[in-house]
C-alpha cells in the first residue's frame, strides 16, 4: 500500500441532512431516520439488494422456480377463495401455452374488477411451486394495452429494501436526488488508488452510480448475480468496515484489565462430583478457557457446540473459578425457560459444593427481587443465573469477574457489552477492570463465516457429543402421508414417550410487508392442527404453543410438556431454541421444505436428547424445488451441525435470507457471506494495514457504513 489517503478535514456534503432534498418533509425524514437514514451519505449507501430485469419477457413455460422473471399473458380465469385468509387467484396464459397462477392475499375490489378474462397483464415476481404448477405470490403487475406489447425497459430496475411509511417510488426518487449530489472521487474515495488498481475495481463514485443506475449496456447477469465489479467494490468496502469495527471493539476490550482467575480447586471438586466424565472436546475447550482466565486481560471467547454437546457444564466449570477467588459469575440466557433450565443444572452441580446460586428473571418481582438484588450487590450470591433482567439498571454486582452468555445469536453485540459493563466499578474507561466474557452458541458456523461474524472473539469448538446418544433418524415424507403419522404418535405416546408437531409458515407472508402477518398465519395453522390432532387422538393430552401467546402462557405450556403432563405438543418454530425435554423422541415438522437448514437442525435438536431412539419426520408439500430437495437430503444424511452448516453455505444462493438469522451478523447492505466469503482473507489483510497506517481512514469507513446502522440499533 504505497500511498494512503488522508481523510479530508470535512465531509460536509455526505453529512447533509435528508430534509435538504426536495420533497423530503419532516414526516418522511422521520420515517427514514427510524431506519438509521439521516444523511445524503446514508442514502448513497442504501443499496439495491436485487434488480428486476424488465428488459425481457420470459415465456411462462420457461419459468423456473425461485428465479425472478417478467412475464406477460392474458387472464384466463379468476378465482376468489378463503384458505386461512381471503385469497385471489388469477391464472394467466401466454403463447407458450402454459399457465401461471398469480396469488394475492391483499386486494381491493377495484383490483378484482381489473382482472377480466382476456385482459393482458405484465407481471414481475419469483415463481414458486404451487398446487397446480408454478405460482407467483403478490407479483408487481400492470395491465398493458395492445400498443405496449413488446415495448420493454432498457435497463435493470433497482429494488430497494422496503421502508415503512415511505413508498418505493418516493424512496427511489429521494435516492436519485441524493445521487445527483454525489461528490467527486477526490472527496469520496477512502481506499488507496493502488489497491483499487490492483484489484481491478472501480472508484466508489463509479460503483455507486452503477449499482443504483445500471447503464443500458451493463453486464446484466453479473448484476443479477451480485458479482459485477461495481458490487464487488462495494462489498469489499462494506466487509472491511464491519471487520474494522469488530477489530476496534476487540482492541478496546483488550485495553481493559481483568482479574486473573487461576484457582482450579473448586473446578476439580465439581469435575469429581459430576455423574459423567467430560468428553475430550469439553476438556479441551475448558483448558482453553483456563488459559484465557489466568491472564489479567479480559477473555473474549465464543464456544460453539452443536445442540446437546454439553456447553452448560463447561460454563459451570468456568464459573467455579470466579467463585474460588471470592468473586461472582453471571449466566444469561435469552428466554426464561432456558435460564431456568440452567438454574436447575447449576444448582444441582454447585450447591452441593457450597456455592450460592441466585435467580433473577423478569418474573422475580417485589420483595423476592429486592432480596436477590441485595444478595447480588453484597456478593452473597456467587453465581447469578437469569435472563436479560440481569442487565437492567438496578442490578449491581459486588464483583462480577465472569459473564457467561448462552445462545449468543439471540443477543446483539451491544447486549453482550452491557453485561460486561456490570463489571467491578461499573466503569468503562481504559483503566476499568472488566469481567471475562464467554458466549455460547449452538448454531454452528463455518469457519469463514465465524471469522467475519466474530472478529472480536476467539472461538472454541466442542465438536463431539457425549457418549451414548443415538443419532436422530430422519425421514422425509410427502404431505399425503400425514394420516400415518397420527398412528405413529399414538404408538410413541402409548410407550410413555412425548412428541412435537411443528407447524411452519404455510403461505408466503414476507411479501405482504407486514411482519406480523407470518406470525398470525403460523399461529392459525397451529391452532387448526391442534384441533385436528386433538380430535384424532382422543386419548392423548395435546398442548399448543405459538408466538402469539403471551410469554407467561408460552412458558406455562412448555413447563407442562417438560413435566410430562402433555403428550403431544403442537407448536410453531418458537420452540427452536435450547429446550431440553429428554423424554420427547418424535418430532414432525410440517412444510419442512420451507425452512432453512440451520432452522431444521435447531428444531430437530429438540429430540434425541435422551437414550431412546428418536425420529424426526420432515413432511413436505410436493413438488420440491431443487434447493429444498437438497436441504431435506442433507437432513436425512447427517446429524452433524457443522456438516449442515457447510452445506447451508454452499446451497445458499444470493437472495436466500438465512444469513442474518443464522449468524447473528447485523444485516449487511450488500455483502452476502455465502457468496462473498472468498473475499474475507483479502479484506482482513487490508484491514490490518489500515489500522496500522491510517487509523482515521478506518474510523471513517466504520462511520460511513455502520454509523447509521448503530444509531438504528440503539434507537
Ligand atoms: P448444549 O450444549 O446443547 O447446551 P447441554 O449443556 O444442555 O447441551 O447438555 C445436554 C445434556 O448432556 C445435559 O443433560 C447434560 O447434563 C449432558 N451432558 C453434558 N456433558 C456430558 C458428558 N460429558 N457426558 C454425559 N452427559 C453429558
Ligand atoms: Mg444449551
Amino acid at each position: 500500500m504505497p500511498r494512503v489517503r488522508h481523510a479530508p478535514a470535512l465531509i460536509a456534503l455526505g453529512d447533509t441532512p435528508l430534509t435538504a432534498l426536495t420533497g423530503c418533509g419532516p414526516k418522511v425524514a422521520e420515517k427514514l431516520a427510524a431506519r438509521g437514514l439521516l444523511t445524503l451519505q446514508d442514502l448513497w449507501l442504501q443499496l439495491p439488494r436485487q434488480y428486476e430485469d424488465r428488459t425481457k419477457i420470459v415465456p411462462i413455460r420457461a419459468l423456473q422456480a425461485g428465479v425472478a422473471a417478467q412475464v406477460e399473458g392474458r387472464v384466463e380465469a379468476v378465482e376468489r377463495g378463503f384458505r386461512y385468509r381471503p385469497t385471489l387467484r388469477v391464472a394467466i396464459g401466454d403463447d407458450s401455452r402454459a399457465t401461471l397462477v398469480l396469488r394475492f392475499f391483499h386486494f381491493r375490489a377495484a383490483q378484482v374488477a381489473q382482472f377480466r378474462p382476456g385482459v393482458r397483464l405484465r407481471c414481475y415476481g419469483t415463481p414458486r411451486p404451487g398446487q397446480n404448477g408454478l405460482e407467483i405470490v403478490h407479483p408487481s403487475y400492470r395491465v398493458i394495452e395492445d400498443d405496449e406489447v413488446g415495448v420493454l425497459g432498457s435497463s435493470l430496475d433497482p429494488v430497494y429494501p422496503a421502508i415503512e411509511g415511505v413508498g418505493p417510488a418516493m424512496l427511489r426518487r429521494l435516492i436519485g436526488l441524493a445521487l445527483d449530489r454525489l461528490p467527486s472521487d477526490e472527496e469520496l474515495e477512502l481506499l488507496p488508488d493502488a489497491l483499487l488498481a490492483r484489484l481491478g475495481l472501480p472508484s466508489l463514485r463509479d460503483a455507486l452510480l452503477t449499482v443504483h443506475r445500471p447503464p443500458a449496456d451493463a453486464d446484466v447477469p453479473g448484476l443479477l448475480a451480485g458479482t459485477h465489479p461495481a458490487q464487488r467494490r462495494l462489498v469489499i468496502e462494506e466487509l472491511l468496515a464491519h471487520h474494522l469495527s469488530l477489530r476496534r471493539q476487540r482492541l478496546a476490550q483488550q485495553a481493559h484489565a481483568a482479574h486473573a482467575l487461576v484457582d482450579t480447586a473448586l473446578a476439580e471438586r465439581l469435575q469429581c462430583a459430576l455423574p459423567f466424565a467430560l468428553t475430550g472436546a469439553q476438556q479441551r475447550v475448558f483448558d482453553e478457557l483456563l488459559d484465557d482466565l489466568r491472564r489479567p486481560r479480559p477473555m473474549l471467547r465464543l464456544v460453539q457446540g452443536d445442540v446437546g454437546s454439553g456447553k452448560t457444564v463447561v460454563a459451570a466449570l468456568a464459573a467455579t473459578l470466579a467463585v474460588a477467588h471470592g468473586r461472582q459469575a453471571a449466566l444469561m440466557a435469552p428466554t426464561e425457560l432456558l435460564a431456568e433450565q440452567h438454574l436447575n443444572n447449576l444448582r444441582a452441580w454447585l450447591e452441593p459444593l457450597g456455592v450460592r446460586v441466585a435467580w433473577l428473571a423478569g418474573k422475580v418481582t417485589g420483595r423476592a427481587r429486592a432480596q436477590v438484588l441485595d444478595a447480588v450487590a453484597r456478593g452473597e450470591a456467587q453465581v447469578v443465573v437469569g435472563t436479560h433482567a440481569l442487565m437492567q439498571e438496578g442490578v449491581v454486582f459486588h464483583d462480577l469477574a465472569l459473564a457467561l452468555v448462552d445462545e449468543q445469536h439471540r443477543f446483539g453485540v451491544h447486549q453482550r457489552l452491557a453485561l460486561r459493563d456490570k463489571g467491578a466499578g461499573g466503569g468503562v474507561g481504559p483503566d476499568a477492570v472488566v469481567p471475562h466474557q464467554l458466549v455460547m452458541t449452538a448454531t454452528p458456523i463455518p469457519r469463514t463465516l465465524a471469522m467475519a461474524a466474530y472478529a472480536d472473539l476467539d472461538v472454541s469448538v466442542i465438536d463431539e457429543l457425549p457418549p451414548g446418544r443415538t443419532p436422530v433418524q430422519t425421514v422425509a415424507l410427502g404431505a399425503e402421508r400425514r394420516p400415518e403419522l397420527v398412528e405413529r404418535i399414538r404408538r410413541a405416546c402409548a410407550e410413555g414417550r412425548q412428541a412435537y408437531w411443528v407447524c411452519t409458515l404455510i403461505e408466503e407472508a414476507e411479501d405482504d410487508g407486514k411482519s406480523t402477518g407470518g406470525l398470525r398465519i403460523e399461529a392459525q395453522a397451529a391452532q387448526t392442527t391442534y384441533e385436528q390432532l386433538s380430535s384424532q387422538l382422543p386419548g392423548l393430552r395435546v398442548g399448543l404453543v405459538h408466538g402469539r401467546l403471551k410469554p407467561a402462557e408460552k412458558q406455562a405450556v412448555m413447563r407442562e410438556f417438560k413435566d410430562g403432563n402433555i403428550d403431544l405438543l403442537v407448536a410453531t418454530t418458537v420452540i427452536e431454541v435450547g429446550v431440553d425435554v429428554p423424554n420427547a423422541s418424535l418430532m414432525i415438522i410440517e412444510n419442512a421444505e420451507r425452512l432453512g437448514l440451520a432452522q431444521l437442525h435447531q428444531l430437530r435438536g429438540r429430540v434425541g436428547r435422551g437414550s431412546a431412539v428418536s425420529s424426526c419426520v420432515l413432511l413436505y408439500q410436493p413438488p420440491l424445488s431443487q434447493m429444498a430437495r437438497e436441504r431435506l437430503e442433507t437432513m436425512r444424511e447427517t446429524n452433524d451441525g457443522f456438516v449442515i452448516a457447510e452445506k447451508d453455505l454452499e446451497l445458499r444462493g444470493p437472495g436466500e435470507l438465512l444469513g442474518t438469522r443464522q449468524t447473528g451478523i447485523a444485516g449487511f447492505r450488500l455483502a452476502d457471506l455465502g457468496r462473498d466469503a472468498e473475499l474475507l482473507p483479502q479484506v482482513h489483510e487490508i484491514a490490518e494495514r489500515l489500522l496500522e497506517r491510517a487509523p482515521q481512514v478506518a474510523e471513517r469507513l466504520v462511520e460511513r457504513w455502520i454509523g447509521g446502522a448503530m444509531r438504528y440499533a440503539q434507537a
